[in-house]
């Protein structure tokens, strides 16, 4: 077994435990238990400073988790746009292929609630056949994105089969890898696994940290392994009420990324998924924060904000309106500083 696995094999996986660990009543977390997955690896429930702190938040279950009401619970319709298991094609140039369910710790935010966590699944030697079979056949996609859950659970080897066999189809420019671990399970990038995602270049990598404190010694190591290794590292977010909802601590997530070589690159709106309505931002506020970004700091630690919209709509990029109007060849802009400068001189 190796060091990660261990560790994750001393996770907190019941409401009793956890909440005896956390010296809190154990009520609310066994009658949530029971209807969503509990996992908290001792990695991750080491960076909690406080009750409710950011850390706390994202993977202590809440009991308005279970009291919501709005909400689907496929609200992107993946489902649909699934045409064969395992795989959501819903972009005509890209594909996600959905490896497994099982993650280092559920985030009690994730948009995937309705399967991750549920009953181990890991998607069947068969179902990737048909997958693969399927983009060697659509010539038109160029890009294969590994998520999941979160597919660096599985062992080196497997995520190995997958990566050879994707190399094999001419038409496939990139691979993605999409995965939390260096965020919540650093230890999981091991110098094995980095010589042997090497080999398969150009791999994308996008993982997801949403606050400062999850930017450690131990995930600087791990993500400045995997950008050793020839690895372009991106940075997924998501923007959540009391987590990180202002300016100020998103502007050090984003620094502290960028210093260890991890490139902001989408910060969404959560989406409109049953059980996470305590974490919902609303766009005003979300525009209000992009405002207080762009211009502020390095424009490489600005993310796009993406909202994913309902009933697959897919995703749509927002942004603060800087044309504030336009009479004829005069506009007027709003500067990143809020003041108004004219032009008139542009078509
Ligand atoms: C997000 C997503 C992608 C990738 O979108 P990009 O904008 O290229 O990052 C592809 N397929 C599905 C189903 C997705 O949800
Ligand atoms: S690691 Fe990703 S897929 Fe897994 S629970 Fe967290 S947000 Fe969801």
């Amino acid at each position: 077994m190796e060091y990660w696995q261990k560790l994750m094999s001393k996770s907190f996986t019941d409401g009793a435990t956890l909440a005896r660990c956390l010296r809190i009543n154990k009520r609310d977390l066994c009658r949530v238990e029971a209807e969503y997955p509990i996992s908290i690896n001792p990695y991750y429930l080491s960076l909690i400073r406080e009750k409710n702190d950011p850390i706390w938040k994202q993977c202590v279950p809440n009991i308005h988790e279970i009291r919501q009401t709005t909400g689907r619970i496929d609200p992107l319709l993946e489902e649909k746009y699934s045409p064969i298991e395992g795989l959501i094609h819903r972009y005509d140039d890209r594909v996600l292929l959905y490896v497994s369910n099982a993650c280092a710790g559920y985030c009690r935010f994730c948009t995937r609630k309705r399967k991750v966590g549920i009953k181990e699944k890991i998607l069947k030697e068969n179902d990737f056949i048909k997958a693969f079979r399927y983009i060697a056949r659509h010539k038109a996609i160029r890009d294969v994105i590994i998520s999941g859950g979160d597919p660096l659970l599985l062992e080196d080897d497997k995520i190995e089969y997958y990566l050879k066999y994707l190399k094999k189809i001419k038409h496939i420019q990139i691979i993605r890898i999409d995965s939390r671990t260096p965020c919540i399970l650093p230890q999981r990038i091991t110098p094995k696994l980095c010589e042997m995602l090497k080999k398969y270049s150009p791999i994308y990598f996008n993982t997801h940290f949403n606050h400062f404190q999850e930017i450690t010694d131990a995930s600087i190591k791990a993500c400045n392994m995997l950008a050793d290794s020839g690895i372009v590292l991106g940075n997924q977010t998501v923007l959540m009420a009391g987590v990180n909802d202002d300016s100020h601590t998103l502007k050090r997530l984003f620094e502290g990324l960028l210093m260890m070589r991890v490139r902001p690159y989408y910060m969404y709106i959560p989406d409109a998924v049953k059980g996470t309505y305590h974490f919902r931002v609303s766009i005003v506020r979300a525009l209000k924060i992009m405002r207080e970004l762009i211009g502020h700091t390095s424009g490489m630690a600005v993310p796009r904000l993406i909202l994913d919209l309902k009933h697959g709509g897919g995703k749509t990029p927002l942004l603060p309106r800087y044309i504030v109007k336009r009479k004829g060849r005069r506009y007027v802009f709003r500067n990143f500083e809020n003041r108004k400068f004219y032009y008139a001189d542009i078509e």
